[in-house]
């Protein structure tokens, strides 16, 4: 494959840095053309010294000032802008073959959804562009032509156990199941008592994986595995009810394809995201990432049990919504954004988020999901209702 000119949205983030980790393994494959980030300006400096990407995006006009002035002082030629047009202007630039979709959250979709319109190879990390808008962004990824790549390193595992036309369709594939391996995140086996008890920190020490914060709640609460049940339900074009979640402690497995033949397949590793970051990277070739190889021997057993949707009523949130069709996962998805950042503000307690995001659903109707502006318009509505949810539930 001819050398890719990448644009990494959310450079600084933990996908971002492990992304640029397998880059710098590969400077003769992977050019990086822009790096795009929110605030964190002293980390976006020493990448773009590093890497001396053609711009650097920030948040806005005071943040990329700074940069501005560091990169000059240190004789940098990047160039810098800010804001969301520039996001969407790096997502589609026509110099850039390969968009790392990597922002967390809602914000992602504008930049995602205008790098498939334009066609990109897209290396999807950001699963909440597909919970809100999925029947959208994959008929944009279609009439755009783009190549969408799952980061997600259960979609990864998905994409690498499916045949590669399995695009005709999981039906005429023999595919009978899709099996999405969860790891039950940190409290697992904790006293439900304990649940109401939970601190930020608790809920962000994941056994497993090293991630951000929020995708870090939400292993705690499991709602990232109802949002990961969407984001399979549109990429591989698979009915909700094919879906079925498996918890697996040890997170070697990182999901399953059932055929009707009885055959199961897998793909295993090291719970690392370089390994789902260098195969979207270099596909359909393979290169270093980095990664140890898996030590069986060292691991010695697999452990598998159903998951228990009292202890994580998230995870059935997910299912709800995605049964009520529409804009409801993107209602379920605001929701959920609110309560994981009241959480982490202190403001909401552990079981609170569970509450909330079913008190918005119940009070947001959902409507149809017929243009990027009916999803963000519920996305907004969903997070006025939450947002008032939160400060009632704060009120002395
Ligand atoms: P993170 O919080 O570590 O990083 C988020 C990145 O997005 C940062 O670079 C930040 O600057 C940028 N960002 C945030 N808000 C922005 C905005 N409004 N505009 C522009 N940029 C913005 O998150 P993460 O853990 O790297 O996760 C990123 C995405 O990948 C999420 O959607 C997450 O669900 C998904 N994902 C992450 C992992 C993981 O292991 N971390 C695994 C699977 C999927
Ligand atoms: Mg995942």
């Amino acid at each position: 494959m001819s050398r890719q000119r990448l644009t990494l949205l959310g450079c600084t983030g933990s996908i971002g840095v492990s992304t640029l980790d397998v880059v710098r393994r590969h400077r003769e494959r992977y050019e990086v053309f822009a790096l795009c980030a929110h605030s964190q300006v002293d980390r976006l400096f020493e990448q773009c010294l590093e890497f001396r990407p053609v711009y650097a995006v920030l948040r806005d006009a005071a943040l990329a000032a700074d940069l501005e002035q560091r990169l000059a002082g240190a004789k940098v030629q990047t160039e810098v802008l800010h804001g969301v047009d520039a996001l969407v202007a790096m997502a589609t630039h026509a110099e850039v073959t390969t968009v790392m979709a990597a922002i967390v959250g809602a914000a992602g979709l504008t930049p995602t959804l205008a790098a498939a319109r334009a066609g990109k190879r897209i290396l999807l990390a950001n699963k909440e562009a597909l919970v809100m808008a999925g029947e959208l962004f994959m008929a944009e990824a279609r009439r755009g032509g783009a190549v969408l790549l799952p980061v997600d390193s259960e979609h990864n595992a998905i994409f690498q156990s499916l045949p590669v036309d399995f695009s005709r369709g999981l039906a005429p594939c023999g595919v009978r199941r899709i099996l999405l391996t969860a790891s039950g995140g940190p409290f697992r086996t904790s006293p439900v008592e304990a649940l109401a008890e939970v601190t930020p920190e608790a809920a962000c020490a994941h056994p497993n994986w090293v991630m951000g914060r929020k995708i870090s709640v939400d292993s705690a609460t499991m709602m990232n595995k109802g949002l990961e049940v969407i984001e399979a339900r549109w990429l591989f074009d698979c009915q909700p009810q094919r879906i079925e979640v498996v918890v697996h402690p040890q997170s070697v497995i990182h999901s399953l394809v059932d055929y009707v033949d009885g055959s199961t397949l897998a793909q295993l590793g090291n719970p690392d995201m370089r390994t789902p970051i260098a195969h979207a990277l270099a596909y359909p070739e393979r290169v270093d990432s980095g990664v140890e190889p898996l030590d069986l021997f060292r691991i010695a057993r697999l452990d598998f049990e159903r998951p228990d949707f009292a202890r994580f009523p998230c995870l059935a949130l997910a299912y709800e919504a995605l049964r009520r069709g529409g804009t409801a996962p993107a209602i379920l998805n605001a929701a959920n954004e609110v309560a994981v950042a009241a959480f982490l503000e202190r403001r909401l307690p552990f079981l609170g988020i569970g509450k909330l995001i079913a008190a918005t659903l119940e009070g947001v109707p959902a409507g149809k999901e017929g243009s990027l502006d009916d999803v963000l318009d519920a996305d907004a509505q969903a997070r006025r209702f939450a947002e008032q949810a939160v400060r009632g539930h704060a009120a002395p």
